[in-house]
């Protein structure tokens, strides 16, 4: 976990970590350990050329002020969506509107730095890995579940890259065969019953159904389109039944969704993080009690499921680990 300025001393390397997302940019600075040093935040312009885009990224590392006596030594960018990370290109980002954008090239020659580009959710786990709730353990899940759901692995002390850098979709492994459709190709996806989204769907479904019992839905949202997971969350704060078994069914798919991933990884830490489990932190037991129920005994065993550490500096620290950590293996 970054604890601000780890000294007074100039650091002679620093790393800068950027996490690009369909709305707004986060840009820090940080020593190579991870320590953060500075942080910048800002709105980007949306549905915009990407070009656009990378200036508001250049500007917002351009404000962050290198310390007199420091080097920048590498940049890394976690972002939304599919990225080549051997040349930084970022081949589809849907939240962005971009499809096959060089944006580590760009970067790299705007801004003089080596640049890394990676997906936002395996930067993130590589920062829980390194310095959160993963520090210290070679084999690592994670999962962050917003309004979708996706992760990333780390087996054996390295995080897994896929033969196209997406290993970690766990939000499109199936959990019901035939099941709800999802935003991918497929159907009965994991994140078509957890996502953020998904929870959407299945409390308007509900409130359709049982209209007497949706009334606070009904009331927070105003109005039957307009309830979303947000909604679910205000009303469980008020105790209401029906927010709360949905909830509940929620942490139940999560589980054994989740038990299958932990038979296929054998993780020593399961990491929940993102909007749905920070608002929803009981998620945690159930999952851990169904998927010690549920997985390959000794599997069962050797998993603890923890809630992510960074919080929202994982994606800006991750990032800026990772490129770090690629550009010494680059060094001659
Ligand atoms: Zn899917």
């Amino acid at each position: 976990m970054s604890d601000g300025p780890s000294s007074d001393l100039p650091h002679p390397e620093v790393t800068i970590g950027v996490d690009l997302g369909g709305t707004k940019v986060a840009a820090a600075l940080l020593t190579p350990e991870g320590h953060l040093l500075q942080h910048d935040r800002r709105l980007i312009h949306q549905n915009a050329d990407p070009e656009r885009v990378v200036n508001d990224v250049v500007a917002a590392v351009r404000d962050l002020r290198v310390p007199v006596g420091s080097r920048v030594v590498s940049l890394g960018v976690g972002v939304a969506g599919q990225v080549r990370s051997e040349d930084g290109t970022v081949l589809f980002a849907p939240n962005l509107g971009w499809r096959g954008f060089p944006l580590g090239t760009r970067l790299e020659e705007i801004l003089g730095y080596p640049v890394s580009v990676t997906n936002d959710v395996r930067a993130e786990t590589f920062g829980e890995w390194r310095l959160g709730a993963g520090k210290g353990f070679d084999d690592v899940l994670c999962v962050f579940i917003g309004t979708g759901v996706g992760g990333g692995i780390v087996s054996g002390g390295r995080l897994l890259e896929g033969a196209t850098s997406s290993a970690g979709e766990v939000g499109h492994s199936m959990l019901i065969a035939g099941g709800r459709r999802c935003h991918c190709p497929s159907s009965g996806c994991l994140e078509a019953y957890v996502g953020g989204w998904a929870i959407a769907v299945r409390a308007q479904e509900a409130v359709r159904l049982h209209p007497d019992q949706g009334q606070l839905l009904l009331e927070l949202a105003t109005g039957l389109e307009a309830i979303t997971a947000e909604t679910v969350t205000e009303a469980c704060a008020k105790r209401d039944p029906l927010a709360l078994a949905i909830m509940s069914e929620t942490a139940t798919w999560l589980g054994l969704g989740l038990a299958g991933l932990v038979n296929a990884f054998n993780p020593a830490r399961l990491i929940l993080g993102g909007g749905i489990i920070d608002h929803h932190p009981d998620i945690i037991d159930v999952v851990h009690q169904i998927v010690r129920a549920s997985a390959e005994p000794p599997i069962a065993e050797a998993v603890t499921v923890v809630p992510a550490a960074l919080g929202p500096d994982a994606g800006v620290i991750g990032s800026a680990l990772l490129a770090h950590a690629m550009n010494l293996r680059s060094r001659p």
